[in-house]
């Protein structure tokens, strides 16, 4: 991948916390040259020692958060060293009041901040979060939407969406009723 699109795009890791910890240094280290943006996950979600001993021996910047369960595991991440970037799932790290917990956390350490798909509701969030890092976009839930979240040149338009920036397309979601 990188040789066909150069530097000219970011490319992300995401091993979904499959490895081992030494297998996760192992493996790291034969990519850390290859100018990822970051690794995502490389050992279980809440092995926050075990992410700190892969963070310390890799260059690579390691992103974990989309399994925390509220800002207090991501209080445990920070305080074990154990991610670089961090990237909360809103729904899991408790909706809007969690998220707004976990971007103060994440200024005051200034820790890069991303977000776990949700990428409507998370553009509005983002807006709001000090250290906004990367949009994660994923375009799964068009169908249902009443207005899609817009994208020009790889930036999402907020365009003076007020609340959540999610309405359902009613008759679209009666198709998925039983
Ligand atoms: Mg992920």
């Amino acid at each position: 991948m990188r040789k066909a699109i150069r530097s000219e795009m970011a490319i992300m890791v995401d091993y979904n916390q499959s490895l081992t910890p030494p297998e996760a240094v192992r493996r790291l280290r034969v990519l850390d040259d290859e100018g990822l943006t970051w690794v995502e996950e490389p050992v279980l979600a809440h092995d926050y020692q075990g992410h700190a001993l892969v963070a310390r021996e890799i260059k690579t910047p390691i992103q974990c958060g989309e399994n925390w369960w509220g800002p207090h595991d991501m209080k445990q991440a920070i305080e074990a060293g154990a991610s670089d970037y961090m990237m909360p799932d809103v729904m899991k790290i408790g909706g809007v009041t969690g998220w707004m917990r976990a971007a103060s956390l994440a200024e005051a350490y200034s820790i890069p901040l991303s977000n776990h798909l949700w990428p409507e509701i998370s553009t509005q969030l983002m807006c709001a979060t000090p250290t906004a890092h990367f949009l994660e976009y994923a375009n799964w839930w068009n169908s249902v939407l009443a207005e899609p979240l817009e994208l020009e040149q790889g930036m999402a338009i907020v365009k003076g969406i007020t609340g959540s920036g999610v309405a359902w397309n009613e008759k679209a979601v009666e198709r998925f009723l039983a």
